[in-house]
């Protein structure tokens, strides 16, 4: 089991994953417990971030206090179901850049390949959370990861609602040292891929294309 995983555990949260699993969820409630969910999670993402003390005057007095210290933020999303984590992620992080990875797996060779790429030019200077709601087999995560590495990339980290075993081992495999958040661990996949207990299709429970 991955090392660097760690479940979320908060009864709130726990209780919002709940409505999510529920299969009666309308698509707009669906994506406004989502948001939800994207932005307690931001919350635990950040907890280890490092602060400096800096001289405020309030008020009453001069202090010093604590601010965000170190690398910039950059959120990236692998689409399409990433996109749904997004915007409660920044309403927590409002400073935080928005990049966008789009991989489909080729039917033949089974890899990911690459359709969309789009992310901050100074990508390699920050902190990138990469964001899916679904941490499935992990190939896209994989890949994903993969990919910002590529660009120079050395902190990261991954943040998911529902992570099956199957997809924590490959990261584990092949990106050790990236910490992965999730909601909860679920039990495995099924023959179709689907995460079980699960959700249903993040993507089209979000955006109701099915
Ligand atoms: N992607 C999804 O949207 N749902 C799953 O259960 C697995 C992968």
């Amino acid at each position: 089991m991955h090392l660097n995983l760690t479940e979320v555990d908060h009864p709130l949260l726990k209780h919002k994953l709940t409505l999510l699993r529920n299969a009666e969820t309308t698509t707009d409630n669906f994506r406004r417990v989502v948001r939800e969910i994207a932005a307690m999670m931001a919350y635990e993402v950040t907890r280890d971030l490092p602060t400096e003390m800096i001289t405020v005057t309030t008020p009453v007095t001069e202090c010093q206090a604590p601010v965000i210290a170190g690398k910039k933020l950059c959120l990236v999303s692998i689409m399409r179901a990433g996109n749904g984590m997004i915007d409660g992620m920044i309403e927590l992080l409002p400073g935080a850049r928005v990049g966008h990875i789009g991989l489909y797996r080729d039917p033949h060779t089974l890899q990911a390949v690459e359709y969309y790429y789009k992310v901050p030019e100074d990508i390699d200077e920050r902190l990138v959370i990469v964001v899916d709601p679904m941490l499935a087999t992990g190939n896209s995560a994989s890949a994903a990861l993969s990919r910002l590495k590529e660009d120079g990339v050395t902190s990261l980290k991954f943040v998911c609602l529902l992570a099956a075993p199957e997809g924590i081992s490959t990261l584990a495999e092949h990106h050790p040292e990236v910490p992965i958040l999730a909601s909860a661990v679920d039990s495995h996949l099924n023959d179709h891929g689907y995460i079980v207990p699960g959700l249903g299709d993040a993507g089209d429970r979000l955006f109701g294309t099915r």
